[in-house]
């Protein structure tokens, strides 16, 4: 029996994707017995977080790593190493930040919220969110001219969520900060490939651990060998109120080195089976029309429903009917404003597909 409906809680399809507010991913059973394991026994944690840190980097293609519990906490910890380097004065300090360079440099169209919003996360370092641009669009003029010796970083987010037309690009914002000596933090919480951010030359990449790789909730950051080690002593300072269980340590390096050795195309077909079935099973219901359409950036196929002028019922009223039934069917909802429901692969079953084909058709019967 789900243990969620044992305590009263509706069962959830999971048709929204990798989201955080839903638990993220099903954890793979060999990866949980072997953070089972994890749990039972001791060990020095000031010898596993690095030891954890650097095995993980590798398998992300960087020098060094930190785990961190979430890339929350990861973008938190990024901007605390920049602010403080190797100073454990700093480091205690925090978020009293009397010295500089104390700003962080942030494209308005990367100001999202992805369930809270990212100027917290940098403000609760003691870090000044310095906003460039417009969401219309940033040029090099608004990064340039935002620089100076008050400047310690820049914050660049890899997502959906982010303004995609119109930003400076990733290779831009390296290439200037760069030149000016300014570290670059990247917030590629959900992306799926680990090597790419890095090789790019950013100097903090964050990802989740419960997110692509499908870890339980844990975050990674990577970097240099010197960069890692300043975002570890945060352990010391506010990275105390962030920190991450022996098991969750465990389990995100675990469920790494399964993401790494996966075969992404069949991965990939297995969504693309999911996916086109729920459009069959879809390809009769009155009101809607359907497709499948590729994540922008990472290779995901999903269903959009489309809702015709004759759908009896809103984006929001339709939601609000699959979320509230039980099981309660949840979607991918950042398009509805333009009449589209969109369904994600990667964390449904075949089974819930006729589950959620019936649903649809007593919906807009
Ligand atoms: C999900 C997400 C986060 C937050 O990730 P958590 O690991 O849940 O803290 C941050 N940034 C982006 C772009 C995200 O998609």
């Amino acid at each position: 029996m789900n243990p969620y409906e044992t305590i009263g809680l509706p069962k959830i399809i999971n048709g929204a994707g990798k989201m955080t507010y839903l638990g993220s991913s099903a954890i793979e059973p060999d990866v949980i017995e072997k953070m089972g394991m994890a749990a039972q026994g001791y060990v020095d944690m000031e010898l596993l977080k690095p030891k954890i840190g650097k095995l993980a980097a590798h398998l992300a293609g960087a020098e060094a790593g930190c785990v961190t519990a979430c890339s929350a906490a990861g973008i938190v910890i990024s901007v605390a190493s920049v602010l403080t380097g190797g100073d454990m004065y700093k480091v205690e300090m925090l978020p009293d930040v009397n010295w500089i360079p104390n700003e962080i440099i942030i494209q308005k169209g990367h100001m999202v919220n992805f369930g809270a919003n990212i100027a917290q996360a940098i403000r609760l370092t003691g870090a000044v969110v310095k906003e460039i641009g417009m969401v219309t669009g940033t040029k090099e003029y608004h990064l340039l001219g935002a620089i100076n010796e008050r400047t310690a970083a820049v914050v660049y987010v890899v997502s959906h969520h982010a303004v995609s037309n119109g930003m400076l690009s990733l290779e831009q914002v390296i290439k200037i900060a760069h030149e000016h000596n300014l570290p670059v933090i990247v917030d590629a919480a959900a992306e799926t490939d680990l090597l790419y951010y890095a090789e790019s030359g950013a100097d903090y990449v964050v990802f989740s651990g419960h997110k692509a790789i499908g870890g339980p909730t844990s975050g990674l950051i990577i970097g240099s060998e010197e960069r890692m080690h300043n975002c570890q002593i945060q352990d010391k300072g506010i990275a105390r109120m962030m920190k991450v269980g022996k098991e969750n340590i465990m389990g995100l390096y675990f469920a790494l080195e399964q993401y790494s050795r996966r075969n992404e195309e069949q991965q990939v077909a297995g969504f693309e089976k999911i996916a086109n079935e729920l459009q069959r099973l879809l390809s009769d219901v009155k009101g809607i029309t359907t497709r499948i359409k590729w994540d922008a950036t990472r290779p995901i196929p999903r269903v959009q429903l489309i809702l015709g002028e004759n759908c009896k019922l809103t984006g929001k009223q339709m939601i609000s009917e699959l979320e509230g039934g039980n099981p309660s069917i949840r979607t991918r909802n950042h398009l509805v404003d333009e009449g589209i429901i969109q369904f994600d692969p990667r964390e449904l079953k075949e089974d819930e597909l006729p589950v959620i084909a019936k649903r649809i058709f007593e919906i807009l019967d």
